[in-house]
């Protein structure tokens, strides 16, 4: 590999300069050492050793910062083919490039065999010829490096990010004192152009994001990869604003896509104190990127910023609290009644289970914020199933109460619906209060199905084969089709807030809903529209065959005593 094709694998702009490498100097007499160390001190970091053995001993605990030995071959004792046999023989240093100096000719060819790169004779060349052979050979090791690491991402040339990585760790213990930048820059619902323009142009698209990141790169003395399949990232020393990184990929974008309107998101995190770890800098880089829409029309740049620590300190502090808020009744369940509609007065059905959370310092806190944290953190499950045991409780208190069995729904998280031990914890909760299972209702999110069709068909089906219900929910918030209800077993289907909200006579929204209301009940699945706060929503639903209703207009989510009195004055409470 030449230095130009490095250059096209990105080691950046200053390569060379960028780091500090360091030279272990090997030879017995002083005058040499002084005379190399002078015509190399200025580039690079230089250690000295005396004698073979020295020289071992210095390149073993060195290993990691060592990027070449200097090695005479005539010293006293131990010669210099003995350091070379030490080294080949230790897989931990064979790597490193050693080149000898020597006056013999015939022991240039046996320290070549015995594992040496290169060689300088005594006297010594010109200064600048040895400097080039030694930054030659420092490039060569560096290849053989890439190479080992398969650190080419195949299709953009980039480095892979395992090698990113290295690097950057590399370029930090070399310069600790340089402000830096971690950049994320992810190309809005990539997937979408692979599936309308296929995966051609999808790869051309990759290919000018790559160009991009590297162009950026060079010009800011940093280095870029590909992190995964439509996320690029860089580190770059720090800038002052960010016009000319945007400038640059929206324009490349721009040669393949022919339009400015790009949609990019770019996240930056500026480490100026280096406070914190490569990985949480490029964490937080990616989620300043995350605060831009996924819809946003034109490219924006994020600067992580003391808000968004802000955020993540709350984060932190709501993860570390859970435990002690399941224990003291800060979690607590509620209950949205839903309403049958088909009849002529809307008749109280059933109700869904919705979790609180009451923090003593930060008050209530939303479940959409909450629940997506410990659903990254593992924790959801506990979460999930103290509200699946709270609602089958009260569905008995409730019975006792009133003598009526009111069937509620439960939030199934993503990650749940695989649990080994999900129908098992679920016939212990029904039989622990005398339940039937078909009082047990599963809300599926969309989203869920859209993930993973194939295997989630296999596992709702055993679910609903022991009498548990099973409904789709927030249909129509993801990227559902109609066609997905004909081959998904679910006895209903919910209609997300988002799908009714703009619903007026004869708009279009409304002719969306009317159809797939339409396909629902040629279906025989019943629907649950949610999120209706108004009459007109109400009646219009109605009239389409909406099967049920949830939703502010009937009633907010309800404390299970408040729900109580709703049972017992139901008769008086019907709407028309
Ligand atoms: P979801 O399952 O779609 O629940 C419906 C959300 O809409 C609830 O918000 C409910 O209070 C709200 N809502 C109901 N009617 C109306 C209305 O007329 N207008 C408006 N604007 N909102 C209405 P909530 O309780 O804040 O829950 C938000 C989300 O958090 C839920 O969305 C669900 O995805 C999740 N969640 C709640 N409880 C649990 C749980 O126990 N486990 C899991 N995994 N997720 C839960
Ligand atoms: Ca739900
Ligand atoms: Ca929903």
């Amino acid at each position: 590999m030449t230095m130009d094709s490095l250059n096209k694998l990105d080691i950046g702009a200053k390569y060379g300069r960028d780091f500090r490498r360091t030279i272990l100097i090997v030879d017995d007499e002083p005058v040499n050492l002084r005379l190399l160390g002078n015509i190399l001190g200025d580039e690079y970091d230089i250690d000295f050793a005396q004698s073979a053995d020295e020289a071992i001993s210095i390149i073993q605990s060195e290993k990691d910062a060592i990027s070449l030995v200097l090695l005479d071959l005539h010293m006293p004792g131990k010669s210099g083919f003995e350091v070379l046999d030490t080294m080949s023989a230790d897989k931990d240093l064979h790597n490193i490039p050693v080149v000898v100096v020597t006056t013999d000719k015939d022991a240039e060819v046996e320290s070549l065999h015995r594992g040496a790169i290169d060689f300088l004779s005594k006297p010594y060349d010109k200064p600048e010829v040895i400097r080039a052979r030694i930054g030659r050979a420092i490039e060569l090791f560096i290849d053989k490096t890439i190479i080992g690491a398969t650190g080419v991402d195949r299709l953009t040339g980039l480095m892979t990010r395992d090698f990113f990585f290295q690097y950057c760790q590399e370029y930090d213990k070399f310069h600790p004192e340089q402000q830096v930048d971690a950049v994320v820059v992810n190309f809005s619902k990539f997937h979408l152009i692979n599936d309308l323009y296929g995966r051609n142009f999808g790869d051309q698209i990759l290919k000018a994001m790559a160009e991009g990141t590297r162009t950026v790169a060079r010009a800011y003395g940093g280095v870029a990869c590909r992190y995964n399949a439509d996320c690029f990232y860089l580190y770059i020393e720090h800038q002052k604003d960010y016009k000319y990184l945007k400038k640059t990929l929206v324009e490349k974008l721009f040669e393949v896509l022919s339009t400015t309107n790009t949609r990019l998101r770019i996240g930056v995190y500026p480490d100026l104190y280096r406070s914190c770890s490569l990985q949480q800098r490029f964490d937080r880089a990616l989620q300043a990127c995350n605060t831009i829409s996924r819809n946003a029309h034109d490219t924006e740049v994020a600067v992580y910023d003391n808000e968004m620590h802000e955020k993540e300190l709350y984060e932190e502090r709501l993860l570390a609290d859970i435990d002690e808020a399941l224990q003291n009744n800060q979690i607590n369940v509620v209950f949205q009644p839903k309403y049958n509609v088909r009849g002529e007065k809307p008749v109280l059905c059933g109700a869904e289970a919705l979790i609180r959370w009451k923090h003593p310092k930060f008050g209530f806190v939303r479940p959409d914020f909450f629940i997506p944290l410990f659903e990254e953190n593992g924790q959801i499950k506990e979460l999930d199933r103290f509200v699946w045991r709270e609602s089958a409780r009260q569905i008995r208190k409730w019975r006792d109460l009133y003598g009526v069995t009111i069937p509620v729904s439960v939030n199934v998280s993503r990650a749940e619906i695989f649990a080994p031990d999900l129908i098992d914890f679920l016939n212990g909760i029904v039989e622990e209060n005398g339940l039937e299972n078909s009082d047990l209702s599963l809300e599926i999110t969309e989203t869920a199905y859209t993930d993973s069709v194939i295997s989630i068909v296999d596992v709702v089906e055993e679910i609903r084969g022991k009498g548990f219900k099973v409904a789709m929910d927030d249909f129509g918030k993801g990227y559902s089709s109609l066609n997905m209800l004909t081959s998904l077993p679910i006895d209903s289907l919910k209609l997300d807030m988002g799908f009714i909200k703009d619903i007026a006579i004869d708009n279009k929204e409304m002719r969306v809903v009317e159809f797939v209301l339409e396909v629902a009940n040629f279906l025989g699945v019943p629907v649950i529209a949610e999120g209706v706060e108004t009459s007109e929503q109400y009646l219009l639903l109605k009239k389409a065959g909406c099967n049920i209703i949830q939703g502010y207009y009937f009633s907010k989510p309800l404390v299970p005593s408040e729900f109580g009195n709703l049972i017992e004055h139901n008769a008086e409470k019907k709407k028309s």
